[in-house]
């Protein structure tokens, strides 16, 4: 029988996780129609808060982590797809409940598959991966809001992070003026190169958010949540929108009703995971035409399988700059 490589998380007696490198056998992979040949993986927030164990994002044990990967089908008993198809899988709970994106080979629903765009490598689309997928949901949300180029200004918060980074590139080859708020300063330039017009430091957004601010923005991306969240609403522009997609700082949103009862803000939710698959197809599109490619490339690293466990920390921190890709041959 067939064998895979994976990095694989059990679950001690005493509940304490630790993860390996396994060799594992086609007889483990879980069920569906398509097999995939995994090429690539990244590494998400989500990602980090699965390997440290941080928060109860896996829910099967063992599991292999990862909830993206890019490949080629080997296999398939789907009309969707055949053998040599180019294929990108983003959430529907790979990592969490289903075998992830950190192997060699992974089985699927073939409905939560998603053609690879022409323009990108599997390692570019891994560069995007959910975080970048996840941006521009959030950008799809501020265009229908009515949250245009030629409005006024788009504020991006955790911008140096995945979702930042992705968010600010296609908003400003859209030709938004963005304002890029950071806990980095070090990462000033890196935010400029990538279109941002303006960095304003996170300090501005933690404090005790007021019910209404100074009126400074239009659209928000946010990443962060919390204070920072509750600060951005209460500074949106009258008939705003902010998309809302995180919780770096925190899962609370301690604010007022004020912005949307006085100012007409719209606070719409993102979500990834669960988002249907025409919606994923659209915003697949909408990337290979809005991120510039050498953008793409000056925001994203590459590790190998064995370096993956090791980032979960870091990007929990903070630290991560950008994407990390996983190459999960190497
Ligand atoms: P990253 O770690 O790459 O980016 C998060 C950024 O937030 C950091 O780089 C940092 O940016 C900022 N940040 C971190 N900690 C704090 C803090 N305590 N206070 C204020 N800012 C902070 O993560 P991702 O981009 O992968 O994900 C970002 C968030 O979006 C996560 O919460 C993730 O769970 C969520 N997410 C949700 C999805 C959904 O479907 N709704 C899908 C994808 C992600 P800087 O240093 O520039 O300030």
């Amino acid at each position: 029988m067939a064998g895979f490589r994976a990095l694989l998380l059990e679950k001690g007696e005493d509940g304490q996780q630790a993860s390996r490198i396994a060799e594992l056998s086609d007889a483990d992979l879980m069920p569906g129609d398509v097999t995939v040949a995994v090429s690539h993986s990244t590494v998400n927030y989500k990602d980090g808060l699965a390997l440290t164990g941080a928060a109860p994002v896996v829910r099967r044990w063992p599991m292999i982590p990862g909830i993206d990967f890019a490949g080629v089908v080997e296999e398939s008993s789907n009309p969707l797809w055949k053998a040599g198809d180019k294929v990108i899988l983003n959430g529907w709970g790979l990592g969490e409940t289903h075998l992830g994106g950190y192997a060699t080979r992974a089985r699927v629903k073939g409905e939560w598959l998603v053609p690879l765009p022409d323009a990108f490598t599997p390692a570019e689309a891994m560069a995007i991966g959910t975080a970048g997928y996840t941006a521009m949901l959030c950008v799809l949300a501020l265009e229908q809001h009515g949250i245009l180029p030629d409005t006024r200004p788009v504020l991006v918060t955790g911008a140096a992070g995945g979702v930042g980074s992705v968010a600010i590139s296609v908003l400003a080859k859209l030709g938004y003026r963005v304002i890029a708020s950071t806990g980095r300063a070090e990462e000033k330039e890196y935010l400029t190169k990538l279109g941002a017009d303006e960095v304003i430091p996170r300090a501005e957004l933690t404090g005790e958010p007021r019910p209404m601010g100074k009126e400074r923005w239009a659209g928000v991306v946010d990443s962060v949540g919390s204070k920072t969240l509750a600060n951005a609403l209460s500074m949106t522009k009258y008939g705003g929108c902010v998309a809302a997609c995180g919780l770096a700082a925190g899962m609370d949103l301690p604010g007022s009703v004020a912005p949307f009862i006085l100012r007409g803000v719209t606070l719409a939710g993102i979500d990834s995971v669960m988002a249907p698959r025409e919606r994923r197809l659209v915003a697949w599109q909408r990337l290979a035409r809005d991120l510039d490619s050498a953008k793409l490339d000056s925001m994203m690293t590459t590790i190998g399988l064995k370096d993956a466990a090791g980032l979960g920390p870091e990007i929990l921190q903070g630290k991560v700059r950008g994407r990390v890709v996983v190459d999960v041959n190497a």
